[in-house]
C-alpha cells in the first residue's frame, strides 16, 4: 500500500476515554506498518462542548504512551492549521460550493419552530418529505432568501439528500454496509451563528484536504458513514474517498453494554490514560499512569482488545504489534474490557524488568510514607517480595492477587522498614506460634545470634542450623512473630540479613519483653 495517511481526530470535550486511546493506537500501528503518516487533528467546531485543558491532556497522554504523530496540532506539518476552529475560511468555501451546485440549501427555521414540528409529528425528520413545508431557501425563493439574510437572521446550511438511493459503505472490518438514503435527514453542515461548520462537514473536508486514505474510528461513528459517503460524492471526491474501518466497541467487564466511567468507579480501575481534573466540576478521575501502570503494558493490553495475532503469544512489544497488526482481522463484535487482564499485563511487564528498575519508584513510594532508604535496599526487598500475593479490599469483600503494581509493595513490605510496635494477640498466626516457651526459645536464639560476627545468610545458617538440629527446637514461626509481627514475609534468614544484626536483635528483644 502506498502513502497511507490516517488521523486521530478527537474533540476536546474532556479527558480522553480509554476507547479513544485504543482507536489512536490502531491508527498508529496501521500507519507505522505501512510506512505512512498519522495526523493529530482537533475537532473543536462545537464550541459549547469545548473543555479547557483537554487538548493538552490528550497530547500528554500520547507522549506518555509512546504513540507518536507525524503531523498535527503541536507537531506541525504541511496541511495546517490542524485545529478546526482555525480553518473557518476553508470550510466556508466548500459550503458555498455545495450551495452553488444545489446540493445544499439555507434553512431559517428557529429552534422553537423545529420544536413545534417535532411535537406535532412523531419521528419528525427534516428531509425530502418535509423540507418543502419548512422555512428555507427552497420554499422562499432566491429573493426572499437574500432579504432574510440581509436582515441579519441566523440560518443554517443543510445538506440536500436525495431519497430512495442505496448508499454503500465499504468497511474493512464490517464489509459492505448498505442503508437507504431515505432514512437520512438533511444534516446541518454549517451555522451562521458561529460561522462554523458542524462535525460532518469539517470532518469530510479535512480528511480530503489532508489526503487521508483510511478512516479508522470507533463503531459509534458507523451511523454517520453513509452521510459521509454522500458528502464525498457531492463534492466530487468519490475517487479519493478514504476507506473506512469501524472498530468494535469496548464493553463492560461484566454484563452487556458499553464500557463507562461508572464501571471503572464501581470496580476500581481507571478509564482514562492520565489522572483527569475536571475543570468544571472539580472532580478528579484516576488515570493509568498515576495508578502505576507501565505504558508498555497499557499498549499491549489495549492492542488486544478487538484484535489478536492468533496463537498463544500475548506479550507483544510495540514493534511486534506494528509488524503483526492486521486491520482486516479486527473483530466486528464488541471487546470485553477485562481490566483484570490489564493488571496481569502490568505484572508481566514489571516482572520482565530487573529489580533495580523497580527501585526508584519503590523508593519514592516509601518516601511518601516517611521512609528513607537507598535504591539498593529497595531492590533487595523487591527481590524478596515480588512473587508474593497481596490481599486487597473490594466492594465484594477482600480478594487476593499477585503483586501487579509497585504500590502493592507498601502494605506487603512495610515491616522491612517499620518494626512491629504492637502485637495483635487475637491474630491467628501469633496465637498459634507464640507459646509458653517462645520467650525462652527466642532468648536462647538471640544469644546465639549475638555471637555471629559476619552477618550474612551463610553465617546465620551456620549458627542456627546445628542448634536446631541438636535441640530439635522449631524457632522459625516465633522468630517470624518477632521480626515481622504477623504470618507473612520472606525467608527468615534473608529477612534477618536485610535487617542487620542490631535491628534483628532489637526486634527479638522487643517481642520477648512485650509478649512474654
Ligand atoms: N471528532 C470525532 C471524535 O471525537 C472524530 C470521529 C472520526 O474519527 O471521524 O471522535
Amino acid at each position: 500500500m502506498n502513502n497511507v495517511r490516517v488521523r486521530f481526530a478527537p474533540s476536546p470535550t474532556g479527558a480522553l476515554h480509554i476507547g479513544g486511546v485504543r482507536t489512536a493506537l490502531y491508527n498508529y500501528l496501521f500507519a507505522r506498518q505501512h510506512g505512512g503518516q498519522l495526523i493529530f487533528r482537533i475537532e473543536d467546531t462545537d464550541s459549547a462542548r469545548f473543555v479547557p485543558g483537554a487538548e493538552e491532556y490528550i497530547i500528554e497522554s500520547f507522549r506518555w504512551l509512546g504513540i507518536k504523530f507525524d503531523e498535527g496540532v503541536s507537531f506541525g506539518g504541511p496541511h495546517g492549521p490542524y485545529r478546526q476552529s482555525e480553518r473557518r475560511d476553508i470550510y466556508r468555501k466548500y459550503v458555498d460550493q455545495l450551495l452553488a451546485d444545489g446540493k445544499a440549501y439555507l434553512a431559517f427555521d428557529t429552534p422553537e419552530e423545529l420544536e413545534a414540528k417535532r411535537a406535532a409529528t412523531s419521528n419528525f425528520q427534516y428531509d425530502a418529505g418535509t423540507r418543502l413545508s419548512m422555512r428555507n431557501s427552497l420554499t422562499l425563493g432566491a429573493e426572499a432568501t437574500q432579504q432574510i439574510i440581509a436582515e441579519g437572521h441566523p440560518y443554517v446550511v443543510r445538506f440536500l439528500i436525495q431519497p430512495g438511493e442505496d448508499v454503500h459503505v465499504d468497511d474493512i472490518i464490517r464489509g459492505n454496509v448498505t442503508i437507504n438514503s431515505s432514512i437520512l435527514d438533511d444534516k446541518v453542515l454549517w451555522k451562521s451563528a458561529d460561522q462554523l461548520p458542524t462535525y460532518h462537514l469539517a470532518n469530510i473536508v479535512d480528511d480530503h484536504l489532508m489526503e487521508i486514505t483510511h478512516v479508522i474510528r470507533g463503531e459509534e461513528w458507523l451511523p454517520s458513514a453513509p452521510l459521509h459517503v454522500l458528502l464525498y460524492r457531492a463534492f466530487g471526491w468519490a475517487d479519493t474517498m478514504p476507506r473506512f474501518a469501524h472498530l468494535p466497541l469496548l464493553l463492560k467487564p461484566d454484563g452487556k453494554g458499553k464500557l463507562s466511567k461508572r464501571d471503572g468507579d464501581r470496580l476500581g480501575f481507571p478509564v482514562f490514560p492520565l489522572e483527569w481534573h475536571d475543570p468544571k466540576t472539580g472532580e478528579v478521575s484516576s488515570g493509568y499512569r498515576e495508578s502505576g501502570y507501565l505504558p508498555e503494558a497499557v499498549i499491549n493490553f489495549l492492542a488486544l482488545l478487538g484484535w489478536n495475532p492468533g496463537g498463544d503469544q500475548e506479550i507483544l512489544s510495540m514493534d511486534e504489534l506494528i509488524e503483526k497488526f492486521d486491520l482486516t482481522k479486527c473483530s466486528k463484535s464488541g471487546a470485553r474490557f477485562d481490566y483484570v487482564k490489564g493488571q496481569w499485563f502490568n505484572r508481566e511487564y514489571l516482572l520482565r524488568k530487573p529489580d533495580s528498575e523497580w527501585a526508584p519508584a519503590f523508593v519514592s513510594l516509601l518516601a511518601k510514607h516517611g521512609i528513607e532508604t537507598t535504591e539498593e535496599r529497595a531492590a533487595q526487598v523487591v527481590a524478596m517480595m515480588k512473587m508474593k500475593v497481596i490481599e486487597y479490599q473490594t466492594n465484594d469483600g477482600p480478594k487476593k492477587r499477585n503483586v501487579s503494581f509497585i504500590s502493592d509493595l507498601w502494605p506487603l513490605c512495610r515491616f522491612f522498614f517499620v518494626a512491629p510496635s504492637t502485637f495483635d494477640r487475637e491474630d491467628k498466626f501469633i496465637r498459634k506460634n507464640w507459646r509458653e516457651d517462645s520467650a525462652a526459645l527466642m532468648t536462647a536464639m538471640r544469644d546465639i545470634l549475638a555471637a555471629v560476627s559476619v552477618w550474612d545468610i551463610d553465617h546465620l545458617k551456620a549458627a542456627i542450623d546445628p542448634w536446631v538440629e541438636a535441640t530439635g527446637c522449631r524457632p522459625w514461626n516465633a522468630w517470624r512473630v518477632c521480626l515481622v509481627g504477623e504470618g507473612q514475609g520472606p525467608d527468615m534468614n534473608e529477612l534477618a540479613q536485610f535487617l542487620g544484626k542490631e535491628e534483628t536483635l532489637r526486634r527479638m528483644q522487643f517481642a520477648i519483653d512485650t509478649l512474654g
